[in-house]
């Protein structure tokens, strides 16, 4: 017989532990670290078997669209960290967003989003959703009236990301909450930024809460992957059906990197986002800095904001190189250690120029409503030693 992890209490055990263990199912074979079962689909041992799996009497695998061992392992851990009562992998972070939205919409319904989202989510949420009737508001995500003032009687979802993508702009989850709820929308948080360490959406009040697991979860720059968490009720009622009749399914093989991943993601965590406030320091000591954006730094926007809700400032920084895009290329061009790109979450530190990449396909105006401006520099912090970190910027600021 499998045998399972069953965990003592697992609102007791510290998600270091659960991170390990949690969600772990053995095969007969006892093996320690959690198998890989790469299968299309599955055999029964006679008709009556295969019957009763079909009409959901025995439970079990039917076919790796709808669920697959490993994959449901990634799931398990992932809920239980978030505590979640359900989670459901994906291809992509981007189909987990894109699940968590068009699962629940239908022509005529209408939908609250910050504008500081990720390029993606906007595409969805601008350019594809009104083509199936659904209207979308974008908001200034850090005033709470202008939630308030969007929200209309058709309003199904209020979506969000905080820390924002480039800004690290801080949107309060709770009071966002309060005001879907009170129109009776669901709030969906899109936590990649926090990582499921920093920040724990559902206690916040989110219904939804989704991640690129591409990013700090798998964090080694290996492949691709996403997870939707949410009630057992909305996986029944939207989630499910939509999962298993559109196929966005993520491969067992991703999902068992992304298992491994998250055995070390406390310790990568830790380490980058003590290596970001370090850096945030050390940048805004530079006179060719202009301005350095770090949620737990004092002179954050939203400092007070950031510490309530999460329990650490994360593990990216933005900052502002003088001399516009100009100097922000000499920086770049100069770095040694540091690398030029446009992902984030990795074990290597990368560095992102979000106007000429990111955010290109939006006018100056609109970059600039958005805050991201032609010197601006999103740094993702990864696991090298800070001091080589730090040297490495310090030079390649000489350049500016
Ligand atoms: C990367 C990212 C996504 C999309 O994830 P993919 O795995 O690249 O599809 C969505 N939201 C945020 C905030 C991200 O950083």
């Amino acid at each position: 017989m499998a045998s399972k992890f069953v965990p003592p209490d697992p609102s007791t055990l510290h998600p270091e532990t659960l991170l390990v263990h949690g969600g772990t199912t053995r095969s007969p074979y006892g093996e320690t670290s959690e198998a890989l079962y790469l299968t299309q689909g599955f055999v029964y041992d006679n008709a009556e078997a295969c019957e009763a799996r079909f009409k959901g009497e025995d439970p079990g695998f039917v076919y790796s669209r709808y669920g697959n061992p490993t994959t449901a392992m990634f799931e398990e851990r992932m809920a239980l960290l978030d505590g979640a009562e359900a989670a459901r992998a994906t291809a992509s972070g981007m189909a987990a967003v894109n699940a968590s939205l068009l699962c629940q919409l239908k022509a005529g319904d209408h939908v609250v989003a910050a504008r500081a989202l990720f390029g993606s989510c906007r595409w969805i949420l601008e350019d594809f959703l009104p083509r199936y009737g659904v209207e979308t508001t974008l908001v200034n995500g850090t005033d709470l009236d202008a939630w308030k003032a969007a929200a209309r009687p058709n309003t199904k979802i209020f979506f969000l990301e905080s820390p924002t993508n480039p800004t690290l702009e801080i949107i309060d989850v709770k009071a966002v909450a309060d005001i879907a709820h009170a129109q009776g929308a669901l709030l969906i948080v899109d936590n990649v930024f926090a990582t499921p360490l920093l920040q724990k959406p559902f206690e916040l009040g989110a219904d939804v809460v989704v991640y690129s697991a591409t990013k700090h979860i798998d964090g080694q720059g290996r492949c691709l992957g996403g997870v939707v968490l949410s009630s057992q009720q909305f996986v029944t009622d939207h989630l499910q059906t939509f999962l298993r009749q559109t196929g966005p399914s993520i491969s067992p093989f991703n999902a068992w990197v992304l298992l491994k991943g998250l055995e070390t993601l406390g310790l990568r965590v830790e380490r980058a986002q003590s290596s970001a406030a370090t850096l945030a320091d050390a940048l805004a000591a530079e006179p060719k800095v202009e301005k350095v954006l770090y949620p737990f730094r004092a002179d954050h926007p939203q400092a007070a904001l950031a510490r309530r809700q999460m329990t650490g400032g994360g593990t990216l920084v933005t900052f502002v190189v003088g001399g516009g895009k100009e100097g922000a290329f000499r920086f770049a061009n100069a770095l040694k250690v540091i690398r030029i790109s446009n992902n984030l979450g990795d074990s290597k530190s990368l560095l992102t120029h979000p106007a000429t990449t990111t955010h290109q396909r939006f006018t100056p105006e609109a970059r600039a409503e958005m805050g991201i401006s032609d010197g601006l520099v999103r740094l993702s912090v990864g696991l090298e030693h800070p001091d080589d970190l730090v040297s490495d910027i310090v030079q390649a600021l000489k350049a500016v």
